[in-house]
């Protein structure tokens, strides 16, 4: 293989570099299959150009994305494990008409205030929320996804596996991208032992431009998290545009089932005031989902992810118990014991946009505001690099789609150009 320049190399200069360019955005490699991956992925693929995808979990769709405890055709014990709903606009909407349905119904939908201190909360009001427009995946979320990917004529996918940029060659110009898994650790083998199995598997390829389209913070340092390990690899120039600009937060998420259907008064809960709970959804409430085992998801708030290093038993113990007694304050009585724990977290959630828009509450609240105006994905025209994901927008898959076509449209901007400029 010829020498590639590595991302701690000197930068060539832009003379050398558009003396052996080839055209621009001819091949293109997206990195991260999320909305905004997906929607960079179908604007370009329709557009002609040779397009090759790469996700690193085994499911597209990035936050779009269900976890099946029993194996995907076991329809019990399912939970949505980030977004929980959704309100397409603009040509997202066309794309999901096929693969979605109306939830929670109204009436089901509540805004949910506690008073109370970490001795106790106790509800003080509850609210009929709308849900006009408000649907969800079916059969899951993650459905979505893979639904999003089979519109893009020609897309070369490869999933389950992390990507990392290397460098460009000095020859060709062109970025060399490296997709591969590393070893898995223990909690990775826990769920997958699988991966024991599996020796790293190194696949690569030359690209006339390289997206990433991923959280801002993975953009920018990388992370590890054992076979998912992402170093950073972008250009000084979107290093330099990005830094500073954008911000992240966590929050925990918590699946809960009991091996019988309590009498819930409503599927979908935001819940105001709590100090640990963000949001409630009875999962099994969700078209084509099993009743029983009843499956909750459980959101904590940002505040409480934030307040220490909590280990996942923790969670599993400290945050049940929250969860039990908000349910005991619904129900009027306590639940029984739950027969199926686990929890999660998600770092590097977006808590401040590149244009600015700022935050309104937790997640999902902050994703269902409506947000207009442009986006701001970076494009380095120099080095054909794009950097995109919904920090450019927004808080929601709305706007990580549109970010995702506006990433596309300025490469394609700048291939047209170049091309009408000989
Ligand atoms: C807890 C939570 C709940 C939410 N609920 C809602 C909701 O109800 N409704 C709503 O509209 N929005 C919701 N959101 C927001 C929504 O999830 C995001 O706005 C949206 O998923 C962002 O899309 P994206 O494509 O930018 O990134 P992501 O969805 O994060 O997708 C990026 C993908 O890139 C992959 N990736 C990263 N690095 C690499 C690499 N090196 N190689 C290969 N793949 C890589 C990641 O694995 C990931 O799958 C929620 C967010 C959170 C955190």
């Amino acid at each position: 293989m010829e020498p590639v320049e590595t991302r701690r190399g000197r930068w060539r200069s832009k003379r050398a570099a558009e003396d052996s360019q080839p055209v621009p955005g001819r091949s293109v490699c997206v990195v991260g299959g999320g909305p905004s991956g997906l929607a960079c992925c179908k604007r370009l693929c329709d557009a002609g150009l040779r397009v090759t995808l790469v996700q690193e979990s085994r499911g597209l769709g990035g936050k779009l994305c269900t976890k099946f405890v029993n194996g995907k055709e076991d329809p019990t014990l399912h939970f949505d494990m980030g977004v929980q709903l959704l309100r397409p606009a603009g040509p997202l909407a066309d794309q999901l008409k096929e693969i979605v349905e109306p939830w929670p119904k109204a009436g089901r939908y509540k805004r949910i205030s506690c008073a109370g201190d970490w001795s106790r909360w106790y509800v003080s009001s509850t609210q009929d929320l709308p849900v006009d427009n408000l649907v969800v995946g079916v059969p899951s979320m993650s459905a979505i996804g893979r639904h999003l990917a089979d519109q893009c004529p020609n897309l070369q996918v490869h999933i389950d596996r992390t990507a990392h940029v290397e460098g460009r060659k000095y020859a060709t110009g062109q970025w060399v991208v490296n997709w591969s898994r590393q070893e898995a650790n223990l909690g990775q083998l826990r769920y997958r032992p699988e991966l024991a199995e599996k020796v790293e598997e190194v696949e690569r390829g030359e690209f006339d431009a390289v997206v990433l389209a991923f959280e801002a913070n993975k953009i920018l340092r990388g992370c590890k998290s054992g076979y998912k390990m992402v170093q950073p690899s972008i250009t000084p120039s979107l290093r330099q545009r990005l830094d500073k600009r954008t911000k992240t937060s966590q929050c925990w998420n918590l699946m809960v089932a009991f091996d019988q259907e309590l009498p819930m008064p409503w599927d979908a809960a935001m819940v105001d005031g709590h100090g640990a709970l963000a949001w409630v959804a009875v999962d099994s409430s969700k078209p084509s989902r099993a009743k029983v085992p009843q499956c909750f998801m459980v959101f904590s708030t940002n505040e409480w992810a934030a307040w220490k290093q909590w280990s996942k038993k923790e969670v599993e113990r400290v945050l049940l118990n929250d969860f039990l007694a908000f349910l005991k304050e619904v129900l009027g009585s306590w639940p029984p014991a739950p027969c199926f724990v686990l929890s999660g977290r998600w770092g590097n959630n977006t808590e401040a946009v590149i244009t600015g828009v700022p935050p309104s509450g937790d997640f999902p609240a902050r994703a269902l505001g409506h947000f207009e105006g442009p986006g701001a994905p970076i494009w380095d025209r120099e080095e054909r690099m794009g950097a995109t994901g919904d920090w450019a927008r927004g808080f929601s898959v709305n706007d990580a789609y549109s970010a995702g076509l506006e990433m596309a449209d300025a490469m394609l901007d700048d291939l047209q150009g170049k091309l009408a400029g000989g």
